[in-house]
């Protein structure tokens, strides 16, 4: 069991956010004021909802904040910092690793680091691509750059595990699985992210907009199977200030904090706090 959880816990829970404001907005080309108020909802609105919920129930989580989010809101991002939570990296402006050069994500990873430095101190140790995509040099760019962890795959739902690197195979010869890495995934999928439950969009279309309820449904019952059957679990949950920072959806993510909190020996915490406690 590599993830061995400090004494008296029995899961882990993270609630993430990805705090990514107009920058996928931007990255797409849609810059009119009715689209770029979407993203901007996030920090005028959701980051603040946010924050005092985890003040509100004394945890620490994780916010992945593209830099370029962090440049048009350093003072917000050095707030979120001060309250304890961490900041990781999620690309420059959001970009989808796999369309990226090499060169291109080596050059944007760098210059990324450099203005989570500055806001933190130290350079970031996580890692979520944007769009929920690593490109094949993902996880060895991060390596090269000091990295603990990545939260992009999707190869386990409660235990984290160790990235490979160099897989390859086509239809017409095996897949060759590569190396294995010194990234620890913390797996995350498309069911625990808000964006694919909530947010409309129509192109491509996602018609979102579902009752948290029907969402509760299923978030509490990850919790819930993973509570019972999964020794040392890690629960990870995507959410975004801008989708779930909405007033009916932050109901219900308060209502699932509740329903965890009823039981014994669950951390809420972050990420990078799950990682260090990686035994080889
Ligand atoms: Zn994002």
């Amino acid at each position: 069991m590599p993830i061995v959880l400090p004494k008296g816990k029995k899961c882990a829970v993270i609630l993430s956010w990805d705090f990514d404001a107009m920058s996928a907005f931007v990255l797409r080309g849609e810059t009119t004021p009715t689209l770029i108020s979407q993203g901007e909802f996030g920090a005028r609105v959701g980051v603040p909802r946010v924050l005092d919920l985890c003040d509100k129930y004394n945890f620490k989580t994780t916010f992945f904040v593209p830099a370029w989010t962090i440049e048009v809101y350093p003072e917000l991002t050095k707030k979120i910092f001060d309250k304890g939570h961490e900041i990781a990296h999620h690309m420059w402006c959001h970009e989808d690793a796999p369309q990226l050069s090499p060169e291109k994500e080596l050059e944007l990873m760098e210059k990324a680091n450099e203005v989570i430095k500055r806001v933190t101190g130290k350079y970031p140790v996580g890692n979520r691509s944007g769009g929920f995509a690593n490109s094949n040099n993902t996880i060895k760019l991060m390596e090269d750059h000091g990295f603990l962890y990545d939260s992009t795959q999707m190869g386990d739902d409660f235990h984290p595990y160790k990235c490979r690197v160099g897989d390859h195979g086509s239809v017409s010869e095996p897949w060759v699985f590569g190396r294995k890495s010194n990234i620890i995934e913390l797996p995350i999928s498309w069911y625990m992210d808000d964006y694919p439950h909530f947010e409309f969009r129509r192109a491509p279309l996602n018609p979102g907009l579902h009752a948290p309820s029907d969402v509760f449904e299923v978030w509490s019952q990850e919790f819930d199977y993973m509570y019972d059957n999964e020794e040392n679990g890690v629960y990870v949950l995507t959410l975004h200030p801008y989708i779930s920072g909405r007033a009916h959806r932050i109901m219900m993510v308060e209502r699932l904090i509740q329903h965890m909190m009823r039981k014994k020996g669950v951390w809420f915490t972050r990420c990078e706090d799950v990682a260090r406690c990686w035994k080889d």
